[in-house]
């Protein structure tokens, strides 16, 4: 019997809601003027529907609407958010603090400006992913400028406490960013009480449009003053040049705003989806350990490392099944992921590891069905693995 593959990959991207998609489609039709025309009826709509979005971005993070600038995606804001602050900061100090556990558009954009002389301090997370607020305090030193923790983990689901380490960093006058891209819409959050300086969000991991996201930067208590990254005719307060692309500015309005619509009840029902999920593996597959903090994470989330099991055999057991894997394919030899090593997993465990995302489309009868392949997947492949029967055999 074959039936359609079942996509819990959510981490990666999500499929846009197709309310998302009809909102998007009247501006590649109709109302396909460019923001910046003032002069005319086509750019005031454009524009109208830019600053709609702009507003309901602002509201689901508790910011003015004048404080959002509008990027191609949350690889794109982290960039504009680290490298745009630092001219501004350069006489204060030459100190940046970051995590381990970060998304690679942060840790790169990090190493990047340490071989370029900036001093970074690359602090760890606990065994569980988590970044405490006392080891960013630690490492941080009078010469400190910025700092830039991630809000959940697009690995293990981890939650950081930001609230915390956004007052650390306030009460000293350092710039607080976060990488809120796995949070939005999902955990609570507000820019003023955290104290937040600047946040990252993307369009695509929120069932939105992929090319859209978006770069929260604080205008008072302080003004965060940004270098743009691209220049060009001024668009975005000069921040970020550009025709923008309203269908999908559109789109990324509407992804917020339906992530607001669906609570209360859509997280409880992607936690009880998750949690059915990892019962139904733990329960049926001997020798799983979970990745992650075992509450304090997203409540679509679920990393499992499988032992004596390769994650990229496993993966391609469960062709119909999508998920991620812990060792990155980008190159020929996997290289186990760098959140895992982070965490303080051996190699082996990492690259025994499976990302599972659960998500708005999950139904109970997908998870069912994945249970039910993964424990198979790793029964046979255990059979053919010495290390297992070995083990087995004891
Ligand atoms: C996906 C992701 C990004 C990159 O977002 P894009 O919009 O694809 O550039 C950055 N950070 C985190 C935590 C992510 O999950």
């Amino acid at each position: 019997m074959s039936r359609p593959p079942v996509y819990l990959d959510n981490h990666s991207t999500t499929r846009p809601d197709p309310r998302v998609v009809e909102a998007m489609l009247p501006y590649f039709h109709e109302i396909y003027g460019n923001a910046a025309s003032i002069s005319h009826r086509f750019g005031w709509d454009a524009a109208e529907a830019v600053e709609e979005a702009r507003a309901r971005v602002a509201e689901s993070i508790g910011a003015d609407p004048k404080e959002i600038v509008f990027t191609s995606g949350a690889t794109e804001s982290n960039n504009l958010a680290i490298k745009g602050a630092l001219p501004a900061l350069k006489r204060r100090g030459d100190h940046l603090v970051t995590a381990a556990s970060e998304h690679k558009s942060v840790l790169d954009v990090m190493k990047r400006l340490s071989r370029e002389g900036w001093n970074v301090s690359f602090v760890p997370c606990d065994e569980t992913g988590l970044v405490s607020a006392e080891a960013v305090e630690q490492a941080l030193t009078p010469s400190t400028v910025l700092v830039s923790v991630m809000t959940a983990n697009n690995e293990v689901g981890t939650l950081n406490p930001i609230g915390e380490i956004g007052r650390l960093c306030h009460d000293r006058k350092i710039v607080f960013h976060t990488d809120a891209t796995q949070a939005v819409g999902k955990v609570d959050l507000d820019v003023q009480a955290d104290g937040v300086d600047l946040l990252s969000l993307s369009g695509h991991k929120i069932h939105g449009p992929k090319g859209v996201g978006a770069l929260y930067v604080r205008r008072r208590d302080p003004q965060v003053r940004l270098q743009p990254q691209i220049d060009g005719g001024g668009h975005e307060r000069g921040l970020r040049s550009g025709t923008l692309p309203v269908p999908l500015i559109v789109g990324l309005g509407k992804a917020v705003e339906l992530m607001f619509l669906e609570k209360p009840d859509e997280p409880n029902r992607i936690k009880a989806l998750r949690d059915r999920l990892e019962a139904g593996i733990v329960g049926r597959v001997a020798d799983v350990r979970l990745n992650g903090h075992p509450t304090r994470r997203l409540g679509g989330n679920l990393n499992l490392s499988f032992a004596f099991v390769d994650g990229e055999s496993l993966m391609t057991a469960i062709r119909d099944v999508a998920v991620s894997s812990g060792a990155a394919c980008t190159s020929v030899d996997p290289e186990p992921s760098h959140v895992l090593r982070a965490m303080g997993r051996d190699d082996e465990s990492a690259r025994a590891s499976l990302r599972f995302g659960v998500g708005r489309f999950n139904t109970e009868d997908e998870i069912d069905y994945a249970i039910e392949v993964v424990a198979e997947a790793v029964a046979r492949l255990r059979k053919h693995s010495a290390a297992w029967s070995s083990t087995s055999a004891l």
